[in-house]
């Protein structure tokens, strides 16, 4: 890669930002990642929970499927920690708490059953390489998946459980989503079963150590190339080129960068916040554009000691705050950390507490669901809605209409712009697979592009 492209800006230090960078460097680029952070990884973060044990704050699991991160992984000399849990479930249903050998809480089998089979059918429908072309993708674009349950399915026991899986698997409340996307989501990250499960599914194993080891080794391998502490304001281009604005802050004098091409590996809302001139065709969010809401409540015990009592840690509740905990402990033992999930409007009404009522909140619910566990050494909260470089997790939801004004955008170049990110992957949309390869694709413009001027250029000369 020489000549006129030979210099790319990639703005967001997270796993598609610096994948980018690494291709595009790898193919002879003058590179510069600017990140607004103080440090690189975005939705990837390690928590130290306590002293020389690390959970992952952010994304942590994956599965056989995400064959993009199962190379890096190898590559960077990481080992895989298997998620496989021994014991039993605890479900706290309707204030009522049973432990059982099932990983699937107590409800009505056949009210279950209708709903997953409903499920199967609208996520067989939704065309992966382009939802907006869905067989009547309008309806399901304008139809919220609260909606959606209510016209589909009567049993009591699917009410219960539908928000509890779609908190799960997408950090979304029913009523602020799209059938469509709902069911895009699903049908992208393997499907249904797959994606639910942790044996044989998307959940088989962690990154030992945690998943930032990776973020901080391609970061590492970069060196000096990426910046912390520069917020992306604005974005200029013209026939020349295009300058790239950062704003300063307190700490930080303003800068900025002239280069050839631009990637723009951030969430939909924040690349929204970006004043680019000329401006986008297309808006990279709209106002019906949601943020995942999920909230991690890390637990450090000596050890695991609820494997003691013949107890996985794994359990479910129909009411918050932690709807749903597993055995994060790490692979040896040496430690014990139960992670508390807090998803969808229970993670909004959690958001709002006090770090002290927060903590009250979740040692409470701990108590109930293990009442023979001691109280934990550490308590510690990654709240994800208030984290303004990220606005919510596990990725941006669409909403109303989205999928139909957006999609046919959403990798299209904005002039030398080009988009990575994981909600730019039709592929394992919203995980850390999809920020991959989005990030190798955005990368494969930009030097597709500079390889056919540079092309060009020969048969003119
Ligand atoms: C709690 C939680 C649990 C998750 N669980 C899983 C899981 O188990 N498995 C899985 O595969 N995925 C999971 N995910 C999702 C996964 O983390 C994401 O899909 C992936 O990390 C997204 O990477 P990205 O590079 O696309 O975006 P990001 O990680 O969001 O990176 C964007 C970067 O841009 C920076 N930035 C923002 N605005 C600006 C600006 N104006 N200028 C410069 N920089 C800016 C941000 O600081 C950030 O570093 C989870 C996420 C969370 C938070």
């Amino acid at each position: 890669m020489t000549g006129a492209d030979a210099r790319v800006v990639v703005v967001g230090a997270g796993l598609a930002g610096l994948i980018a960078a690494r291709d595009v460097a790898a193919a002879g680029a003058e590179v510069t990642v600017l990140e607004a952070r103080d440090r690189v990884g975005g939705r990837m973060r390690g928590v130290p929970v306590s002293s020389g044990v690390v959970a992952d704050g952010g994304a942590a699991y994956l599965g056989r499927q995400h064959t993009e991160l199962l190379d890096l992984v190898s590559d960077h000399g990481l080992n895989l920690a298997s998620t496989g849990m021994a014991g039993e479930s605890t479900f706290l249903i309707d204030g009522e708490r049973t432990t059982t050998a099932s990983r699937v809480p107590p409800l009505d089998a056949v009210a279950l059953g209708d709903l997953f089979d409903c499920l199967d059918d609208v996520v067989e429908t939704v065309r992966p390489d382009a939802p907006w072309l869905t067989p009547d993708a309008d309806r399901l674009d304008h139809l919220s998946a609260q909606r959606w349950l209510v016209d589909e399915v009567a049993r009591a026991d699917a009410h219960t459980f539908f928000p509890l899986f779609l908190g799960e698997m997408m950090a979304a409340d029913p009523a602020a989503i799209s059938v469509l996307h709902m069911a895009f989501y699903l049908r992208s990250g393997g499907g249904i079963r797959y994606l639910n499960a942790f044996e044989g599914g998307a959940q088989q194993w962690r990154i030992d150590g945690g998943a930032h080891l990776l973020t901080g080794a391609l970061a590492a391998q970069l060196g000096d190339r990426v910046h912390v502490n520069q917020p992306v304001a604005a974005i200029d281009q013209d026939d020349d080129g295009v300058v790239v604005r950062c704003v300063a802050d307190t700490d930080h004098a303003q800068s900025e960068f002239r280069t050839d091409r631009v990637i723009v590996a951030l969430p939909p809302l924040l690349a929204q916040r970006i004043d680019f001139r000329p401006g986008l065709c297309t808006p990279r969010a709209t106002t019906a554009t949601g943020r995942g809401c999920a909230i991690k409540v890390h637990l450090g015990y000596p050890a695991p000691i609820w494997r003691e009592g013949g107890q996985s840690g794994w359990s479910v509740s129909s009411t918050g705050p932690l709807l749903s905990t597993v055995d994060d402990s790490p692979p040896d033992g040496s430690a014990g950390v139960l992670t508390g999930f807090v998803t969808g409007a229970a993670a909004s009404a959690f958001s709002a507490l006090s770090p002290a009522d927060q903590k009250d909140a979740a040692l409470a619910h701990i108590g109930r669901l293990f009442p023979a566990l001691p109280p934990p050494d550490t308590c510690c909260v990654t709240d994800w809605l208030a984290e303004r470089y990220s606005r919510g997790c596990y990725a941006a939801l669409f909403g109303p209409g989205d999928w139909l004004r957006l999609g046919p955008s959403l990798t299209e170049p904005h002039g030398r712009i080009h988009w990575a990110g994981t909600e730019t992957s039709l592929e394992y949309f919203g995980l850390m697979e999809g920020a991959i390869r989005s990030g190798r694709r955005a990368a494969a413009e930009v030097i597709g592009a500079a390889d056919a001027r540079n092309n060009s250029r020969k048969v003119l000369v």
